[in-house]
C-alpha cells in the first residue's frame, strides 16, 4: 500500500511548497523509491485553463491534455514520474463531481454537505492516485496558506486520511518562512509557531517543519521552533534560499529530510544518491561562465510566474551546453513605442511564447522581424509561430495585411485561423486542442538535426492552426514546413530557408524538458544563440 505525505504551508503564500515536493520527489525516488506528487488547488475554478497568466501564472500541460497548476511543472521536472489531470485537483473539479453525483440521484435522501460529501470526494480523488500502480510514496500537496477559508475542506480530509491510514502510512510536513528582521538583528520563529498552531486548531500535527530562510536559523532557534511546534529537535528542516531551485534537493538531503521520511514512514529502501544530479546540473550552472543573453518577448514579462516553464527550459538547453544563461524579458509593448533595434540589440537569440489576445501582437511580430533580418536564432512556441508565420506572409509574401483570425476577423489574409472542428466551439473551458499529438519531421530541417529522428510527439494548447491555403506561396518564398501532424495535415514546425536557426513550432516543447535532459529544441537554440555570441 503506497504511503502518503501531505505538504502544507504557512505564514505566506510562494514559500516554494510544489518545489519542495518536488524535492522530497526527487530525494525519494533516488532511493530507489517510486513517487507521485497531487496538487490541490482550493479555488472554485475547474481548471486553471480560463484564468489570466497576471492571476494564476503559466498553466502547465500534462501529456493527456489536462491544464494545471504550474507546480505539476515542478513535479516534472524533478522526478521521473507520469502526470496525469488526476495530478492536480481543485475545489471546481471536486465540487463539479459531486453536483453531478447529487443530480443524478447517488446521494439520494441525503443532505449533501462539506463533511462528508466534499471531504469523501477529496480522499477518493487523493487515493485514486494510489489503484493499479506501483507507487510507493503519494506526496500531496495543498495549495493556498494555513488559515485561508478555501483549503479548509482539503485540510479536513488529509487530517481523516491520515488517521484512515494509520502510524506509519502517512506524515505531514509543514513549510513556513522564518524571517529576518534587519532592525533587530534576529531571526523570528513566532510567525511559525503560529501557523503551526492555527494547523493543531483543525487537527492537524506536522511531523516536520521545514523552515524557508534568507539567514542561517541559529540552534537556540530551531530547538525552540521544536519544543513550541511539538516536533523533534531533527524535525525542525532550515531550507536557506539558494542560488538555483536545483539545488534544495541537495539542502534538503543534506539536513537530513529524506532519512527523516523513511523512517517515520518505516519505509526499507537504500541510500539517496544525488551525485548525478550535483553533477550534471548544480555544478553546470555553478560553473558556466560563457554568457549567453537571451531576450524573451512577452507580455506577461513582470510576472516571475507567466513563463515558468520557458524560463526553466532555457535554462536546460544552457546546462546541455556549458553556457550561463542571461535571460533578457522584453515586453512586446515596450517594442511597440521603442521599435525592436533599441529592445533588442545585443541579444544573442530571440524567443517569443505563447499566448492570447491581440495586446502587445505587433511587438512580438517586429521581434520576429528583427531576428529574421539580422540572422539572430529565433524559437517560436506556439503564439511564437502564428507570430513568424505573420510576418513572414507581410514582409516576404507581400501579403501587407496578413494576420491571424484570433486578431482579425477579417484580415484580407488569414494565414493563421480556426479550423472547421474549432469553429464550432462556444464553451472556453478545456475546449482547446491540448496535450499530445504525433508530428513528423522532415531530415535536413533544423528540428531534424535536433531531435535526430522523424517522429516526435509533443504537447498542444491552442485553438488557431496555420492555414494550408498558404503553404505553397510562403513555400515559394522561402518558408519550410518541417513538421506536420499527419492525421489532419496539420502545420506543426516552420522554418525559414538560409536563416542561422529560425524554428517555430505549434506546440509547447518546454512542457517536456528537464534539467538533466534539456529539451532538444531548447537545447539547440541555446546552441546556435551561444555561436552567435563572442
Ligand atoms: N492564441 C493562440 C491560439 O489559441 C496561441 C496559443 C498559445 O500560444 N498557447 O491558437
Amino acid at each position: 500500500m503506497a504511503k502518503y505525505i501531505f505538504v502544507t504551508g504557512g505564514v505566506v503564500s510562494s514559500l516554494g511548497k510544489g518545489l519542495a515536493s518536488a524535492s522530497v520527489g526527487k530525494l525519494l525516488e533516488s532511493r530507489g523509491l517510486k513517487v507521485t506528487i497531487i496538487k490541490c488547488d482550493p479555488y472554485i475554478n475547474v481548471d486553471p485553463g480560463t484564468m489570466n497568466p497576471f492571476q494564476h501564472g503559466e498553466v502547465y500541460v500534462t501529456k493527456d491534455g489536462a491544464e494545471t497548476d504550474l507546480d505539476l511543472g515542478h513535479y516534472e521536472r524533478f522526478t521521473n514520474a507520469s502526470f496525469t489531470k488526476d495530478n492536480n485537483i481543485t475545489t471546481g473539479k471536486i465540487y463539479y463531481s459531486v453536483i453531478t453525483k447529487e443530480r443524478r440521484g447517488d446521494y439520494l435522501g441525503k443532505t449533501v454537505q462539506i463533511i462528508p460529501h466534499i471531504t469523501n470526494e477529496i480522499k477518493q480523488n487523493i487515493r485514486k492516485l494510489g489503484y493499479g500502480k506501483k507507487v510507493d510514496v503519494i506526496i500531496v500537496e495543498i495549495g493556498g496558506t494555513v488559515g485561508d477559508i478555501e483549503s479548509l475542506p482539503f485540510l479536513e480530509a488529509i487530517r481523516q486520511l491520515r488517521l484512515e491510514l494509520g502510524r506509519g502510512y502517512a506524515m505531514n510536513i509543514h513549510l513556513t518562512l522564518v524571517p529576518f528582521i534587519k532592525s533587530a538583528g534576529e531571526i523570528k520563529t513566532k510567525p511559525t509557531q503560529h501557523s503551526v498552531g492555527t494547523l493543531r486548531e483543525i487537527g492537524i500535527i506536522p511531523d516536520i517543519i521545514v523552515c524557508r530562510t534568507e539567514r542561517p536559523i541559529p540552534k537556540e532557534a530551531r530547538d525552540k521552533i521544536a519544543l513550541f511546534c511539538n516536533v523533534d529537535k531533527e524535525a525542525v528542516i532550515p531550507a536557506i534560499d539558494v542560488k538555483s531551485i536545483y539545488e534544495v534537493p541537495l539542502t534538503f538531503k543534506k539536513e537530513g529530510l529524506d532519512n527523516l521520511i523513511v523512517r517515520l514512514l518505516n519505509i526499507h529502501c537504500e541510500d539517496s544518491n544525488l551525485s548525478l544530479w550535483e553533477e550534471n546540473v548544480v555544478r553546470r550552472l555553478e560553473t558556466a561562465t560563457k554568457e549567453v543573453n537571451i531576450a524573451v518577448v512577452g507580455k506577461y514579462i513582470t510576472l516571475q510566474d507567466a513563463y515558468k516553464s520557458i524560463y526553466e527550459s532555457l535554462t536546460h538547453g544552457a546546462i546541455a551546453n556549458n553556457v550561463k544563461l542571461v535571460i533578457r524579458r522584453i515586453d512586446s509593448e515596450d517594442i511597440e513605442k521603442k521599435g525592436a533595434r533599441n529592445c533588442l540589440s545585443g541579444v544573442s537569440g530571440i524567443l517569443v511564447p505563447g499566448g492570447f489576445g491581440d495586446r502587445g501582437i505587433e511587438g512580438k511580430i517586429a521581434a520576429v522581424k528583427y531576428a529574421r533580418e539580422n540572422n539572430i536564432p529565433y524559437f517560436g512556441i506556439c503564439l511564437g509561430m502564428h507570430t513568424a508565420v505573420i510576418e513572414f506572409a507581410r514582409n516576404v509574401c507581400g501579403m501587407k495585411t496578413a494576420n491571424s483570425t484570433e486578431f482579425n476577423k477579417n484580415t484580407k489574409h488569414p494565414v493563421i485561423s480556426l479550423i472547421e472542428e474549432q469553429k464550432k466551439v462556444k464553451a472556453k473551458g478545456a475546449t482547446m486542442r491540448l496535450g499530445s499529438y504525433d508530428c513528423l519531421i522532415k531530415k535536413g530541417s533544423s528540428a531534424y538535426r535536433a531531435y535526430k529522428k522523424t517522429k516526435i510527439v509533443e504537447r498542444h494548447r491552442h485553438r488557431y492552426e496555420f492555414n494550408n491555403k498558404y503553404k505553397e506561396e510562403m513555400e515559394k518564398n522561402g518558408m519550410n514546413f518541417v513538421g506536420t501532424y499527419p492525421k489532419q495535415n496539420l502545420v506543426e514546425i516552420v522554418e525559414i530557408k538560409g536563416h542561422k536557426w529560425f524554428v517555430a513550432c505549434q506546440f509547447h516543447p518546454e512542457f517536456k524538458s528537464k534539467p538533466d535532459k534539456a529539451h532538444p529544441l531548447f537545447a539547440a537554440f541555446i546552441k546556435h544563440a551561444s555561436l552567435a555570441s563572442i
